[in-house]
């Protein structure tokens, strides 16, 4: 079943007859942790998006026809059902198929995850580190799949404070542990390239559960081993 996390995906209206087309299930990459519908690709989905970077194209006033300009529209489109792949992958999943029974109860971090996302106001790109912390209540979970959640989350458009949210509560809702920390420092290019054009500004944002808030002390080791 899929979680809340995930949105049936909407088909542009001329194509929703094709629903036929879009029934083969299979993977599309080697990738053990692929999550992805089989629709990824579809060329239908491909071709609407190709036809509305055109129009874009158009609307900023450049000539489609021109050499360098030819396959752009299908560039982009690809590029950007990458971008936001998350929509299609579902973090607790993720998090439920590697769940091991472990005594540790102390804090796991995983720090400095690579994050690239999108604003969802500007669609620019954001991008920067992710500090994952949880402590086990009796399960924990390959390490990896904490950065595989960052990644589901951030292929989305986003705003940051979300993210950081929707972190923290995948990992809560699927290993319920005595507590989570996530903290997320990004550069958001909406704020580089236009707007007030602040080139070094990093925004924070952290979202915390259980110890990690009613511990101070815990609180501050999160805090302290993520500055080193
Ligand atoms: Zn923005």
């Amino acid at each position: 079943m899929k979680s809340k996390y995930m949105k049936q995906e909407k088909m542009p209206s001329v194509i929703s007859a094709s629903n036929a087309l879009l029934s083969g299930r299979g993977s599309c990459c080697d990738d053990d942790d692929c999550l992805i519908e089989p629709s990824e690709n579809n060329p239908l989905i491909i071709s609407g998006l190709s036809d509305a970077v055109s129009a874009m194209l158009e609307g900023i006033g450049e000539d489609t026809g021109r050499e360098g300009l030819l396959k752009t529209p299908d560039r982009v489109a690809k590029s950007l059902r990458f971008l936001t792949k998350g929509y299609r992958q579902d973090p607790e999943e993720l998090l439920k198929n590697a769940l091991f029974t472990e005594s540790y109860d102390e804090m796991v971090l995983v720090k400095n995850i690579d994050i690239f996302s999108m604003c969802e106001h500007h669609m620019l790109p954001f991008f920067g580190k992710a500090h994952v912390a949880y402590i086990p209540d009796g399960k924990i979970v390959g390490l990896s799949k904490l950065a595989r959640v960052v990644e589901v989350f951030a292929r989305r458009l986003q705003v940051q404070e979300r993210l950081t949210q929707q972190i923290r509560d995948a990992i809560q809702n699927v290993l319920n542990p005595k507590g989570v920390g996530v903290v997320i420092e990004a550069r958001h290019m909406c704020m580089v390239m236009r707007g007030v054009e602040k080139l070094n500004s990093i925004t924070t944002t952290s979202a915390m559960a259980g110890q990690f808030i009613s511990s101070q002390s815990t609180r501050n080791e999160f805090l302290r081993l993520i500055k080193t």
